[in-house]
């Protein structure tokens, strides 16, 4: 999953950074107002990190034009204006949780888990086919219960084809949902992670189609009809 951090304060921004990626997301970062709307209309990201005080465009303003595009991520509001008027206008927006400055990482950690469980509109947390499951929260794959270990690209492959099981996800749907914008994307690279995801997911009774020319569906091995 990928994360947008827009935050013009540079060493918080890298420190956010630093420990989302440790947890296994993609993550970028903007820092001003114009780029972080611009990210968000060109790229689809699974959660927004917003300072509402930034440059060029106000953090508020970035919230109000995501939300009138009928986006549904979840925004975590930062703010280093103690100010609750603030925060009510960024609830009102459509922000979903605020943290003021200055927070611990954990403490960010912990709301983006709370946030990711919580989803928007997903009508379950974990995500479980037959013995696989897959926690969106914690990042963590398991198979009957038992940790699958997966490399973090591996994980955000199973990522994205699970939450569409059973339909088919392009090879452009996976770059896109695993790469941020300063990664060198490598469509042979997509190819190796889904054969080794599909080995280590042998036995669960699913698998990884490859349908030519069209891209990758996880599924059962028989399907249901
Ligand atoms: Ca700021």
């Amino acid at each position: 999953m990928r994360i947008l951090i827009s935050e013009d304060d540079a060493a918080l921004a890298e420190a956010l950074r630093f420990a989302l990626t440790q947890s296994g997301f993609a993550v970028d970062w903007v820092a001003n107002g114009i780029d972080a709307d611009e990210a968000l209309k060109s790229s689809d990201f699974g959660l927004l990190i917003l300072d509402l005080g930034l440059p060029k465009l106000d953090g508020l303003e970035v919230l109000r034009r995501l939300r009138r595009r009928n986006a549904t991520l979840p925004v975590l509001i930062l703010s280093g204006r103690e100010d609750p008027e603030q925060k009510v206008a960024g609830l009102d927006l459509g922000a979903d949780d605020y943290l003021v400055k200055p927070f611990s990482l954990n403490e960010l950690q912990a709301r983006v888990r709370a946030l990711l469980r919580r989803g928007h509109g997903a009508s379950a947390p974990v995500l479980t086919y037959r013995e696989l499951s897959f926690d969106p929260a914690t990042r963590t794959a398991s198979i009957n219960g038992h940790a699958l270990p997966l490399s973090t690209h591996e994980l955000s492959v199973l990522e994205v084809l699970i939450r569409r099981f059973g339909r088919v996800v392009s090879k452009e749907q996976l770059v896109e949902q695993i790469y941020t914008y300063d990664q060198e994307v490598s469509h042979n690279a997509i190819e190796v992670y889904v054969h080794r995801l599909r080995k280590k997911i042998g036995g669960t009774g699913l698998a990884v189609r490859t349908l030519y020319g069209r891209g990758y569906a996880l599924d059962y091995i028989e399907p249901l009809t």
